[in-house]
Parts: structure tokens; sequence; C-alpha cells
């Protein structure tokens, strides 16, 4: 039987072309090797899953490869490179600094950076979480970094940059890492699914690559547990069910029971995600997801599915209120005991807010209204050719209209009270459905 190798190693990129993402972190890589312009230590931070050892290692070979191809990758055939990929080059040497954190530790680097490369050009020191190491370590390590022989390098990664000294840093080419963008994760996946000739609907990879917030290793292992699962197309359903969101006909079916304020329906479907044993938190993300959706397509995203017709039940303020709310339960029922209970009261809640129309909202309409009015309010005063001869009763009746106040004619301090008065009264919670 083959050995099995998880996605995140079998996938592991062995050019710089298959990097997901960092084009210009590349770019810089691949100039410093063509123009030999090498600095003593680089530093690679960013969050987990981003591809920091990755681009170490990939840098570390290339740097060694006897045949380098004429854009700067790695033969990935040489003695050299073969050594590197299978982990057992005596010239690259991967050290985890939060277990080799210690004075010591580094004082057996700094007896063994002397001596010459095994095979390769250099010899590289390859540490990763480089945060972790103690103060006595980073003081030991100064001096070393500071004048290494020539043929030494050393490549840090971390993810909490702010815990290194200054002094440290300031001896390293720095390359901030960023989160790898959706599209480039679809595409890795596809990429992958292709070739393990896994068939896989592309907003089950979207939903995947939400999961992973931008973390390369864990979208690959979300995607190795959804293949051993076995079950195949891997469908947008099937994700959510694996990874305990809500399916795409229960988002719909709540969805309703908010807009259309059906308490009932809304209680009834908290019992229901409550009974399957279904993870809470992950409830309220995938409501969380599905506002987010309607906001979007309100700020100019295209519409897709079912989301084209039914975004117009809410409008943009609608959508803040409900993901604000959605937040704000969400920290809360991490915390509580009372999942159940929670979760109905936050479904009531959603479904009291879902019409309620911001405060703001409210007054900028009354005073688009105030303008309409004010335009309309005062009637047009009759033609001065149309004013009557000054007989006595004519006169008098003229008097006694001008005194009266025309009926549209209210005065603009009036509707400021008007406004105030809706504010307060109102408190922002008018149904606009009852
Ligand atoms: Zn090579």
């Amino acid at each position: 039987m083959e050995k099995y190798q998880i996605i995140p190693r079998k996938f592991r990129p062995k050019r710089f072309a298959e990097v997901a993402g960092h084009e210009a972190i590349v770019i810089t890589l691949k100039n410093a090797i063509a123009n030999e312009q090498l600095g003593q230590a680089y530093l690679f931070c960013g969050a987990r899953g981003c591809g920091k050892t990755t681009l170490a290692r990939l840098f570390a070979k290339a740097l060694n490869c006897t045949h380098l191809s004429k854009d700067h990758e790695p033969c990935n055939k040489c003695i050299s490179c073969q050594e590197i990929s299978e982990g057992r080059s005596l010239d690259i040497m991967e050290i985890d600094g939060a277990s080799n954190r210690g004075i010591d530790d580094i004082r057996q680097i700094n007896e063994t950076v002397g001596y010459a490369p095994n095979k390769g050009h250099y010899k590289i020191y390859i540490i990763d979480e480089v945060h972790m190491l103690t103060k006595e370590a980073f003081n030991a390590l100064l001096k070393t970094l500071e004048e290494p022989p020539k043929n030494v390098k050393f490549f840090f990664a971390t993810t909490e940059p702010h815990k290194i000294p200054q002094t440290i840093i300031s001896r390293c080419q720095r390359f901030n890492l960023s989160r790898i963008p959706e599209k480039a994760l679809v595409e890795k996946l596809t990429r992958i699914c292709t070739e393990l000739e896994v068939q896989a609907e592309k907003d089950a990879l979207i939903q995947i690559s939400h999961l992973s917030e931008g973390s390369l290793r864990d979208a690959e292992s979300l995607l190795d547990q959804l293949i051993c699962f076995g079950k195949t197309p891997i469908t947008l359903d099937l994700t959510r069910e694996i990874f305990g969101l809500l399916k795409t006909d229960q988002l719909f079916a709540l969805d309703e029971a908010i807009h259309t304020q059906n308490q009932e329906k809304a209680f009834e479907l908290a019992k229901q995600f409550y009974e399957s044993g279904r993870d809470i938190g992950a409830c309220i993300d995938s409501l969380l997801e599905h506002f987010r959706t309607y906001l979007l397509i309100h700020l100019g995203h295209p519409a897709e599915g079912a989301y084209e017709k039914k975004t117009k039940n809410y409008t943009k303020e609608q959508c803040l209120t409900l993901l604000d709310t959605l937040i704000q339960w969400q920290q809360q029922m991490s915390k509580t005991p009372f999942k159940r209970i929670h979760l109905e009261m936050l479904l009531a809640t959603l479904v009291r807010k879902s019409q309620n129309i911001s405060l703001d909202h409210l007054i900028s309409r009354l005073l688009e209204l105030e303008g309409k009015g004010e335009g309309e309010a005062p009637p047009p005063p009759p033609p001065k050719q149309e004013i009557p001869a000054p007989e006595p009763i004519k006169e008098e009746i003229h008097i006694k209209e001008t005194k009266e106040p025309p009926k549209n004619d209210v005065h603009p301090s009036k509707y400021d009270t008007l406004i105030r008065f809706a504010a307060v009264e109102l408190e922002g919670s008018v149904n606009q459905g009852n």
C-alpha cells in the first residue's frame, strides 16, 4: 500500500511558480538570486499557513540547486534539490524556535556556522517561530547574525514579528506575507481536485476558502477531510454539513422567517438546529456570511443564485443592523452555558430587528419629506392682476384670507419638532411591513 501523504505535504510547492499569491516577494527573491545580491538574513512574517516556511525552503533550495533554470527555479532533480525535498540535506538546518528557544540552542548554532557546507553553495538555518527565542538567545544570535561567514544564511519565520527585538529585525530583509486571496486559494484547490480526480463544486471550494481565512494550509486540510469523507462530488451542502454550517435551504428558511417576522417558525428552526447537535457558533457564522452576502450585493457585488431575488427584502441599513446584532450575540454565545435559550433569543431579536429603520435613515427620510413639503407647502399667491378692485366687503375677505395660514404651510421649526418627536417616540423601530 502506497504511503498516504496529506494534501498540504503532497502539494507543497516545488517551484516558485507553484506558490499561491505573494507574487512581489517571489520576484524579489528571484532577483536576489539573479543579481547575486543576497542578504545574510531574511525574515518572513505572516499569519499561520500563508506560506512562510514554504518560501524559505524554496529559496534555500534555489540557492543550493546545481541546475537552476533560466528563470531561477530550482530543478528538483539534482542531489541537493532531492535531499532538501526529502528533508535530509545536511546544509539546510530547520530549527523549531518554540522548542529550541534557549541560549544553549543558539550557542550550538554559533559553534557550527564556521564549518563549510556539505554539498551545496550555502549552509542555511531556517528558524521557525523565531519570536519564541528567549532574550538571551536573541543576544547570543546577534553577533553571528551581524557578520556570518559568507556561505551562511539565516531564514526566520514568525507569526508575531512584534516580539522580535528590533536589533534582530534591523539585520534582516523583512517580507510581510499577506493572507492568501480567495481567488488564489480556490485556484489552488481546483488544481488539487483535478490532479486527484475528485469532482468538486466551485461554491464548495469558495466555502472552504472562507473557512480557512486566507490560510492555504487550513484550506488544504479541510479539503483533505472532505475527500476522506468519501462522498463525491463535493457539493456546497456537503461541505456545510461536514463543517457544521447551515445548509442553503436551512439558511433561506430562516431568512424567510426573519423577513416575514414569523416568530413561531424562527423558534421551530432554533429547536431543529439545537437538536441536530450543530455547533451554535457555526450557525451564527453561517448567518453572518448570509447577511454579508446581501450587504455586498447592495454595495455593487454581482448577485448569484437565490440571493439575486431575495436581496430586495432587506435594505443596506437593515443588513448592517442584522450583522451588528449577530456579531454581538456571537461574543455572548461563546460564554453562556444556556446555548438553546440564547439561540432562540437571537432569532427572536433578528426577527424583531429585521424590519427596523435606523434613526439616521428615519431622520434623513423625514428631511427629504420636509424638502418636498416646503416646496409644495405655500400655495401660489394669486396673480396680481386677478386681485379684485378694492371694494370694501371684498377687501375684508382678502384680509381674512391672509390672516389664516395656508393649509400646507407648516413652518420649518414645526417640521423640526415633528422629526424630533418621531425620533424619540419611535426609537428607531418603525415596522414597514405591519
Ligand atoms: Zn536542483
